[in-house]
């Protein structure tokens, strides 16, 4: 994928990208001329950048793919994919759009909108608080973001100042779903069960460690959010972590004195330790602290994104995978042992009849040999006994019901394929929804 233009230009292999990123005169891809480094967090650089063919501005993130070799390699894959599908389904005037993600063998780039204000931190006045009707504002974008996030089924679960920018008319956005949730990791109780989130922003009932709603935990980081804004300090601070916790656990706070009563009846709703008490969406918005100098929803939420769309859009998540080339994180899972061919079948097969049917198929040749593939989760390495071919063939779930086939050999250029074409190739084909052919 190389660029054209006169400038730098960094293509799918480069290792250095990093580096040639920081100078002015990048160009990533041949379309994304890079402008300069925007932040450091804690996945990754974000870099400011030019669409080269339309001049639009984007932000791009660079997480590197080097946990991938680890042995947490898979975990990682699908978290990263579970974000790029969450963060796909997310269109709504006050969260950070993600326009593509590009893929090199060392790195994925998330090419995102860009929130030209930066940090919404910055707009605060030099004593580090708002106005009650500057934070209402801000409030009033944060709570129509999460209320249609929520919506769709999608929670935060890491809402923190620093995760709210603001763009060019001061409108807020709300970004990092790096460790979002989407319904599929609620358990059978239908909570929530991983620990996450940011030390002050953390509701009670993460600590309590007994399951949790990504409702309920959102609603409590907006109203440390909300109080932070207008009081300028943390409700609850401490160096020490167990003290910070003990703090947050019992809901100890104090207001500053200079806010008002409504304001105060809000936030102690918002800080309700007990999750099944605490202030709903709902309520919020019928909040008269909230309601004050009156609230129009964003003309922009974009309706088309009901449930039966979400669907659509899932299955043709396979351009996740490959077939679009916005989404090319084709280089994802490459495992330098199989760089050879790579291909990949979507389909609606279990993954255990998919094996039994690879197996079964094996079984019939003769100088073919199954063995573990110790690297997969769920799949088989297939060995000619004359050294001539090794074919990986893993299965990862892509959706509930679907799952990737992928299949990765190397094999000698002079009749190591024949075992492929005519008879594995042929079997996948028959069980597969779609297939990909990745570039070689
Ligand atoms: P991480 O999730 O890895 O911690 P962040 O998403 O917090 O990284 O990004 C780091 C910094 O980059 C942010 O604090 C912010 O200043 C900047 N940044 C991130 N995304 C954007 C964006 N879409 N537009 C403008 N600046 C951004």
């Amino acid at each position: 994928m190389l660029g054209t233009q006169n400038n730098t230009v960094v293509d799918a292999s480069a290792s250095n990208d990093d580096a040639a990123a920081a100078s002015n005169s990048v160009v990533l891809f041949g379309k994304y001329e890079i402008l300069k480094l925007l932040g450091v967090g804690a996945s990754g650089k974000v870099y400011h950048a030019r669409r080269v063919d339309t001049g639009e501005s984007v932000a791009i993130k660079a997480v590197s793919k080097r946990h991938l070799d680890g042995r947490d390699g898979y975990a990682y894959a699908a978290q990263i994919e579970r974000e790029i599908s969450i963060m796909r389904r997310m269109r709504h005037p006050h969260t950070v759009r993600l326009f593509e993600v590009l893929a090199t063998k060392a790195k994925i780039y998330y090419v995102m909108e860009y929130a030209a204000g930066g940090e919404l931190l910055r707009r605060v006045s030099a004593d580090g608080r708002m106005t009650e009707n500057l934070a209402r504002r801000y409030f009033q974008q944060l709570i129509s973001a999460v209320a249609y996030c929520h919506s769709h089924g999608v929670f935060h679960r890491d809402l923190k100042l620093e995760n709210l920018l603001v763009d060019e008319n001061m409108d807020l956005k709300v970004t990092d779903f790096g460790l979002s949730a989407g319904r599929s990791q609620v358990g059978s109780d239908g909570l929530l069960h991983t620990v996450c989130g940011t030390p002050a922003y953390v509701a009670p009932e993460i600590l309590a460690k007994k399951g949790y709603r990504g409702v309920s935990v959102d609603i409590w980081s907006c109203g440390v959010i909300l109080f932070t804004l207008v009081a300028g300090y943390l409700p609850f601070n401490d160096y020490n972590i167990t003290l910070l916790y003990r703090k947050i656990y019992r809901g100890q706070f104090r207001y500053p004195k200079w806010v008002s009563s409504e304001f105060k009846h809000l936030v102690s709703r918002l800080l309700d330790r007990d999750p099944e008490t605490r202030i709903t969406i709902d309520e919020i918005m019928k909040d008269p602290w909230f309601c004050r100098g009156g609230y129009k929803y964003p003309t922009r939420v974009m309706p088309e994104l009901d449930e039966d769309h979400v669907v659509v859009k899932d299955l043709n998540a396979f351009d996740l995978i490959s077939f679009s080339s916005g989404f090319d994180i084709s280089g994802l899972m490459t495992h330098s042992e199989y760089l050879n061919c790579v291909e990949r079948f979507v389909s609606k097969e279990k993954p255990e009849r998919i094996l039994e049917r690879v197996k079964g198929m094996v079984g019939k040749v003769e100088r073919v040999v199954v063995r573990k593939d110790e690297n997969a989760i769920i799949g088989v390495k297939l060995e000619g006994l004359d050294g001539n071919f090794v074919i990986a063939v893993r299965i990862y779930r892509l959706m509930s019901e679907l799952v990737v086939i992928e299949v990765k050999r190397k094999e000698k250029k002079v009749g190591g394929g024949n075992f492929w074409r005519t008879l594995l190739r042929p079997l996948l084909l028959e069980l597969a929804l779609l297939h990909e052919s990745a570039p070689k």
